[in-house]
């Protein structure tokens, strides 16, 4: 799949001074005094410590039984905690550019510009979901691998398929019929070799839009659908099934989808979905936050920081109740029908096995921006029933078990020191994931400051 896209490497190579600059060994760090929440099951570590050298975490406990390697430096953490940087199954890196959604904005550094504002919010990888073009999102991924970017959330992607015409939301519908990015497939057989092909690349994830869009147009069949699965399968690659109606979360949840995007938001969920649910396990991205009101609407400096001021007054302007838009108006009668739907449906997916993963669906609307998205929907999660220990896991170290990333997720040895310092317990209260003091990726502290610098002078015109 050959995109048209110019791809402006003489960015990536203004770059690579700044990694040299970055790589070869460094003095051990001992990071010592905060509360430590792991990412999994473990209970948290009071007064822990941790040791990184080389950008990965050697040792982990208590602060009194970790043995100081010679030549550390100390930081002092007392009061603060720490917990691994996030990790987000969906999102739509590159087409955002504020307030426009459009191919020519799908740049190398528009896609470095979207990893950086997840990683300024202590995210530290996100999968790209269908809409990423092939060819650059694979040059972009070895690039970054290679160490020719900036400190930034490491990238994942994977292509999606639907049948002709349809695929992504009209937002980037038109971007990505440019790209000639979604799959486009009418029989099982060219199904097949489109997942055979993906396979040969060696990318490991597929999604397939399972949806008529209002009737827009024929939706998937299951001919090609099971065909998907079958061959992504074989290839042991893992399909994300976009499907919001019930009925066709039953119908790829038996066939075999391994991730259900979405939840079912105009019915309330039944004994039968509940209990293919409870056989199959999928994982489950929620993607609540799309459909909320914005955090920019309100005065919340988290929201508003790296947004241009133009574009926080354009969202609090937003008063006429549209889909994928800001809204900043006044509680309607849709909304509180979702609100009850969400209230239902939610905790029967949890209770009835779905495998709950950080997914957002950031990067097509203006007031669900990157890096704040995630924050919105973890809080989400526990405003409908979800503990925060539950929660913070379903964050970290559950997607990086979806996406295959050994080291990622959890503090502990072996893994990569990719971590976010906050200033107060989110097990006490979710919200506090927001109070971030500090986010390290790879041992290395985050130029937060230089980010928001770059943003605030930001010409949205
Ligand atoms: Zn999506």
């Amino acid at each position: 799949m050959n995109t048209k896209v110019p791809i402006a490497w003489s960015l990536a190579c203004a770059f690579v001074a700044a990694a040299f600059a970055q790589s070869g060994p460094s003095r051990p760090v001992i990071y010592e005094g905060a509360r430590l929440i792991i990412g999994d099951t473990t209970a948290p570590i009071e007064a822990g410590a941790f040791v990184v050298e080389n950008g990965r975490i050697t040792a982990v406990g208590r602060r009194a039984e970790i043995a100081v390697p010679a030549g550390a430096s100390h930081v002092d953490l007392t009061g603060k905690t720490v917990m691994p940087a996030m990790i987000n199954v969906h999102v739509h890196i590159g087409y955002e550019g504020y307030t426009t959604w459009r191919a020519e904005n799908h740049t190398p550094a528009n896609v470095l510009d979207h990893l950086q504002r997840e990683a300024f919010y202590g995210v530290g990888a996100v999968q790209s979901v269908g809409t990423s073009p092939t060819d650059q999102a694979l040059q972009i991924q070895s690039d970054q691998r290679a160490g020719k970017f900036p400190p930034a959330a490491r990238f994942f992607f994977m292509p999606g398929m639907a049948p002709p015409n349809g695929g992504p939301d009209a937002v980037l519908r038109v971007a990505t019929t440019a790209l000639h990015v979604v799959n486009e497939v009418t029989t099982a057989e060219e199904a097949r070799s489109a997942v055979r092909r993906m396979a040969e690349q060696h990318i490991r994830q597929v999604k397939m839009w399972v949806d008529d869009r209002r009737g827009t147009y024929p939706k998937m069949t299951p001919d090609v659908y099971n065909a998907i699965i079958d061959e992504a399968h074989k290839h042991r690659m893992i399909v994300n099934a976009h499907a919001t109606t019930l009925p066709d979360q039953k119908a790829v949840v038996r066939a075999g989808a391994d991730v259900l995007v979405h939840m079912v938001q105009s019915d309330k969920i039944d004994d039968e979905l509940m209990a293919v649910l409870r056989e199959h396990r999928p994982y489950w991205a929620t993607v609540i936050g799309l459909g909320d009101r914005s955090g920019a609407c309100d005065d919340d400096r988290f929201f508003a920081e790296s947004l241009p001021a133009s574009v926080v007054s354009m969202i609090r302007q937003s008063v006429e109740s549209k889909p994928l838009a800001p809204y900043c108006g006044p509680q309607t009668p849709n909304r509180e029908r979702r609100e009850e739907i969400l209230a239902y449906n939610f905790p029967r997916m949890i209770s009835s096995g779905a495998r709950i993963v950080l997914g957002t669906d950031t990067g097509i609307q203006p007031g669900h921006t990157f890096g704040t998205g995630d924050h919105h929907e973890i809080a989400r999660w526990v405003q409908l029933g979800l503990a925060p220990a539950d929660a913070i896991i379903a964050a970290t170290s559950r997607p990086a078990q979806l996406l295959g990333i050994d080291d990622m997720g959890t503090i502990a040895a072996g893994k990569s020191a990719d971590f976010v310092v906050l200033d107060a317990n989110p097990l006490d209260d979710i919200h506090n994931t927001r109070k971030i003091a500090s986010v390290y990726l790879h041992g290395r502290l985050l130029d937060r400051a230089a980010l928001l610098a770059k943003w605030q002078k930001t010409n949205t015109e």
